[in-house]
């Protein structure tokens, strides 16, 4: 099955606002700078996601999700962007909203697995023989005898054929043996393969050599000097569009992980059947990282009668969930993130225009009741918000017990 690349323009312009956050600003100790990449305040999420990625990294997230609970504009998206950066520079980062699975065309649990697909991404670990060091010139004495003189040349590979006594013999890789062949190395010809590129060098002849190797013969065998060989881990960071899920399976010596970041922001806009889907497809050992946002406490799941659940959502997908809560802002940090932002714009601030930020919106220069109603209520929405997590101790225990729980 070939997976398309799905391409979004909505995904880029979400991620937009969020270009001054780096990461998520922690020391080595995984405590929260307060201001740091990007980030302002929101200590305690902050610290908390730092102990998500180190799951994420050291496996222990499989079938799990992340819960970010909070007011709006509390930097829920900020965070979960900040998760995909801290995961790795190319680990992408892939946004939706829980009301874009309503559609009059396609299913809801389809856009789901779009969006699932779109969101999946391996990182393939794997520890090779690596050959190191730079090539160099033969001496007279070891052309005299150059498969004497392995040994003291510790950066290439001697080809010799696999009649040569005594040595370990290798296959030799095919595009070698093509360079080989291209480099119309003749009986004789003592070469090297180049370190890491696996170019082919040829370095002289010798007579004596000549007699022991027959560059017609099919196989080769490279005769690795002592330490050339060095194990080294290689990281490969891939994405489903350019692979074939088949293939996606670990080979020999490979560690394979998801990484890509999925978030589904207002997760309790999705209904019961988009939750079982979800509860099904957090199993699969290629899921992607998952993390949920909602502002909601506790609320009725979607698509049923009337159950009420903590954020809308089934108590069995809960279970599988970690949550952290976002608090609101004080005004000073509201500032410094307003002052950031600016200065990511390529603006600068004095305070008295912040304090009157809201005559440059829209481009309007004077204020007028409409924009201090809706200052009203978007603060009023913040703060019954952080009402509704008050009010519910049921949820702020949900909350609590399950951020740590193993
Ligand atoms: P909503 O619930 O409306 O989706 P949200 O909780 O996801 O909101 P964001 O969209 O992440 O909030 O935050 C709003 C803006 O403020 C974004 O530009 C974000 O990058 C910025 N922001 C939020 N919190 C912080 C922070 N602690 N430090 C720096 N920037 C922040």
């Amino acid at each position: 099955m070939k997976i398309t690349e799905v391409r979004s323009t909505t995904r880029e312009q979400r991620i937009a606002p969020h270009t001054h956050i780096k990461g998520l600003g922690l020391n080595e100790e995984g405590r929260a700078y307060q201001v740091a990449d990007g980030f302002v305040g929101q200590n305690s999420a902050r610290e908390a996601c730092g102990i998500i990625v180190d799951l994420i990294k050291s496996k222990r997230m499989a079938g799990r999700a992340l819960l970010l609970a909070g007011a709006p504009g509390t930097g829920k998206t900020a965070i979960a962007l900040a998760i995909a950066q801290e995961l790795g520079p190319k680990v992408p980062f892939c946004p939706m909203v829980g009301s874009e699975v309503y559609s009059s065309e396609v299913k809801k649990t389809e856009v789901l697995m779009e969006n699932f697909r779109r969101a999946i991404g391996l990182r393939i670990k794997e520890t090779k023989e690596v050959y190191e060091g730079e090539v160099t010139e033969l001496s007279p004495e070891e052309m005299e005898n150059p498969l004497g003189g392995y040994g003291k040349t510790l950066s290439h590979v001697i080809i010799g054929l696999k009649t040569v006594k005594g040595t370990k013999q290798l296959k030799l890789d095919p595009s070698i043996y093509e360079s080989i062949q291209k480099e119309k190395v003749t009986v004789g010809d003592v070469i090297y393969i180049e370190a890491n590129t696996g170019a082919v060098k040829r370095v002289g002849r010798s007579d004596a050599y000549a007699t022991e190797f027959d560059l017609e013969a099919e196989e080769y065998v490279p005769l690795p000097k002592g330490d050339v060989h060095k194990k080294k881990e290689v990281v490969q960071d891939v994405t489903l569009n350019d692979l074939d899920i088949a293939n996606a399976r670990p080979q020999g010596g490979q560690d394979i992980m998801s990484m890509m970041v999925l978030f589904i922001d207002e997760v309790h806009l999705l209904d019961i059947e988009c939750f079982t889907y979800l509860n099904k497809a957090l199993e699969s050992s290629i899921s992607p990282i998952v993390i949920f946002a909602t502002n909601r406490g506790m609320c009725q799941i979607r698509g049923t009668e009337d159950i009420i659940a903590p954020h809308g959502i089934p108590v069995d997908l809960l279970d599988r969930i970690l949550i952290i809560r976002t608090l609101p802002y004080t005004l000073d940090d509201i500032k410094s993130i307003i002052q950031i932002r600016a200065k990511t714009e390529g603006l600068t601030l004095s305070e008295d225009s912040l304090n009157h930020l809201a005559e440059s919106v829209n481009g309007r220069d004077n204020i007028i009741l409409e924009d201090i109603k809706e200052v009203d209520d978007l603060f009023y929405d913040a703060k019954s918000s952080a009402k509704v997590l008050a009010e519910y101790q049921i949820l702020e225990s949900v909350i609590n017990s399950i951020i740590f729980l193993d």
